[in-house]
């Protein structure tokens, strides 16, 4: 089979042809139906090669873990009551399924997986990014029905960490609050949509070009922002000088820290969800009275159920560009451009 593999450090993805790998006990090989294409698999290829290695990225690893596919086979021993031949999308997360975080369905805070070795696909187990892949689980499995794949492939991570993030900060956003999104990418596009289905939150969303800030207003965002030096003085205009009440950062370089730490208002929180490298020193003064600051991770299996039914309600989508597999390489050099309008699907 064709797999899109991540082979030496600093080299770009190359398609390369495989053996279709067969699922042992316990599994279940899926006929990949779509594979989303997130700007953290960029960071994962960006990093230095000692920490790559330190944390035990394999060579090679295939790439993808937003995942959707068909039951394709059955490894010997699985209880489940999936069929051969049923459409489903891959809670990407993967635990234990035994400690205390996964028992919550939370495998997302799994305390034993580091130690156990068990890695999400693309992630360090290999990815979707190919014809075929094995699931660990067939609790991992989430029905899809009649939903588009292609079209909700991505609600597996640009759907569920920006909800989960979200979902954690709606006691503070009520009506007459507001909420700040830095970054109108893949998950910034749909955390607007999930903002603007739960929350009472006037939405103000921030991106560098007039592209996405078209994007960000076609999602609902209620005002739109360049994010630059003067940024921060336009949100506490926006909020009558308070700031927001939640912050929520999907690019997490340092000047989007810092513009979060400037914005976030009185008893407010902010969530850094973007890997981009920035930090933030916090002390008494430098940052609002009881601010609260979260670094969330992905979601939970439960979250993720409630994610594929705002969708089915309607009330979320992703905005996909689509690229065949054999074209893939060329859709992460179009995201390290700036060229993705939504999130990026390999159909293969
Ligand atoms: P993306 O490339 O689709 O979107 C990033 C957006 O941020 C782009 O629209 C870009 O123009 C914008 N941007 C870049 N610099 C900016 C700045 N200074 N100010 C405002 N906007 C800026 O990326 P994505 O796939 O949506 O991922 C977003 C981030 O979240 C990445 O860092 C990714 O690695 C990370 N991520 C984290 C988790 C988690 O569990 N914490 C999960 C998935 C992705
Ligand atoms: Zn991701
Ligand atoms: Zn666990």
């Amino acid at each position: 089979m064709k797999a899109l593999r991540y082979l030496a450090h600093g080299q770009a993805p190359e398609i390369v042809e495989i053996e279709k790998p067969v699922p042992g006990p316990g599994q279940v090989l899926l006929k990949i139906t779509a594979a989303g294409v997130c700007h953290s698999d960029e960071a994962v290829m960006n990093m230095p090669e000692k920490e790559y290695l330190e944390r035990r990225y394999p060579f090679p690893l295939t790439l993808g873990h937003e995942a959707t596919g068909i039951v394709h086979e059955i490894g010997h021993g699985v209880n489940t009551s999936f069929k051969v031949g049923d459409s489903v999308a891959v809670y990407g997360p993967w635990g234990c399924g035994r400690c205390k975080h996964c028992s919550m369905g939370m495998e997302n805070y799994c305390t034993n997986a580091a130690a156990e070795g068990i890695r999400p696909p693309g992630l360090g187990s290999q990815g979707a990014m190919a014809e075929y892949m094995v699931v660990d689980d067939a609790r991992h499995l989430v029905a899809l029905g009649d939903l588009d794949p292609v079209k909700h492939v991505s609600l597996t991570d640009a759907g569920l960490t920006p909800y989960h993030a979200i979902k954690k900060s709606l006691p503070k956003l009520g009506a007459g609050t507001f909420a700040v999104v830095i970054g109108v990418g893949g998950l910034g596009h749909v955390g607007i949509q999930i903002l603007k289905a739960l929350a009472g939150a006037t939405v103000i969303a921030l991106d560098l070009n007039e592209e996405k800030l078209e994007l960000a207003r076609q999602m609902g965002a209620d005002h739109v922002l360049l994010s630059d030096a003067d940024a921060a003085q336009k949100i506490r205009d926006l909020t009558g000088g308070l700031g927001a009440n939640a912050v929520f950062d999907f690019v997490g370089a340092n000047p989007t820290v810092a513009l979060a730490q400037r914005v976030a208002a009185l008893d407010s929180e902010v969530a850094i969800i973007g890997i981009g490298g920035g930090s933030m020193s916090l002390s008494f003064g430098n940052i609002a009275f009881n601010a609260a600051v979260r670094i969330p991770y992905w979601g939970s299996r439960g979250e993720f159920l409630e994610v594929i039914d705002l969708a089915r309600a309607g009330k979320i989508a992703v905005e996909v560009q689509t690229y065949t597999l054999e074209n893939a390489p060329q859709a992460y050099k179009d995201l390290s451009a700036g060229l993705i309008r939504g999130r990026a699907v390999i159909v293969p």
